[in-house]
């Protein structure tokens, strides 16, 4: 069974991120704007900076009050949009209930748009088109392809079907040439649909959700899910001691997809930079 190190590739995709900038002479660069006082919130956004730092980038970010107005927050939006420092612009989520999410993402000029999460962007994933494409499935499929697991042809199960982790995993899966279904709250017979899977990706925000029983011998197991326990530790969806057991690959929590999610968030950034 292999641990598929995410810290690791993260780090490697940094320091090739870092080589890339410095050969075509450029400084990418991003700006997290983060709304309000979410004290996750904050951690993500800290560390996306770090790893700005680390791979050489530009980074700034912008803490606003959570009282921020709409009308405020779409004119710096607007002010970034046309920043020549800035290549990257990302608007933390979630936001504070006043402030309708799909309205200031949609502000956001597409190809800054390093999430992925415009209208467009989502689209043209649909469409097969290349555009920034969302960081987390993104980064699940690095992971997949950097450890080697078989691709075209495997039966792939995503449970989760949200617009920045879920759907979009199940589009990159399918242009991966996968057969891909798609699990969530309503449906029936998950376990045995589960068990079926040689990927497994679990979106589902439920700690130890998928046990070990509903896991195939030798599957390659993507855990996406971050839960903070009552006792202030981290876990999974998956029950990782008992998918170690089954599973052929598999990613631990902390360590796996989230390291991923910001060497992809570079990534975008980078290629933002590119485009000028
Ligand atoms: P959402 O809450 O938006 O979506 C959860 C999905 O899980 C929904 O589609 C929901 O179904 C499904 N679900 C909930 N309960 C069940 C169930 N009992 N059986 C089957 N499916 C179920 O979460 P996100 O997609 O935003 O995030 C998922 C997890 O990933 C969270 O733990 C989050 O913290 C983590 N995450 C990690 C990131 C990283 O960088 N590693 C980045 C983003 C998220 P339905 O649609 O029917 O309600």
């Amino acid at each position: 069974m292999t641990i598929i190190d995410g810290k690791q590739i993260a780090k490697e995709i940094r320091e090739e991120l870092r080589e890339a900038a410095e050969k075509a002479g450029i400084t990418p660069g991003l700006c997290v704007i983060l709304v309000g006082d979410d004290p996750a919130s904050a951690v993500y956004v800290r560390n996306k900076a770090r790893g700005c730092k680390d791979a050489g980038f530009y980074s700034r970010t912008l803490r606003l009050p959570a009282e921020t107005t709409k009308e405020e927050l779409l004119g710096i939006i607007a002010e970034l949009n046309n920043d020549k420092e800035i290549h990257g612009i990302l608007v933390q989520l979630p936001l504070p209930k006043h402030l309708d999410e799909a309205e200031i993402l949609s502000a956001i000029d597409p190809d800054k748009d390093v999430d992925g999460f415009h209208v467009r962007n989502a689209g043209a994933l649909m469409l097969g088109r290349p555009a920034p494409v969302a960081c987390t499935p993104q980064g699940c499929i690095e992971l997949l392809k950097r450890a080697n697991v078989p691709l075209t042809g495997a039966n792939a199960v995503v449970v989760g079907r949200s617009n920045i982790v879920g759907k979009p995993m199940a589009l990159l899966l399918l242009q991966e040439n996968c057969t891909v279904t798609v699990c969530h709250s309503r449906t029936k017979n998950l376990k045995e649909i589960c068990r079926e899977a040689d990927i497994l990706v679990a979106a589902i925000g439920k700690p130890r959700f998928i046990t070990g029983d509903m896991i195939k011998p030798g599957a390659a197991v993507i855990d996406v899910g971050i839960n903070r326990l009552d006792d202030g530790t981290l876990a999974g969806d998956v029950d990782y001691e008992a998918a170690c057991e089954k599973a052929g690959w598999i990613t631990p929590v902390p360590g796996g997809v989230g390291p991923m999610t910001i060497a992809m968030l570079l990534k975008n950034t980078f290629e933002a930079a590119c485009r000028g």
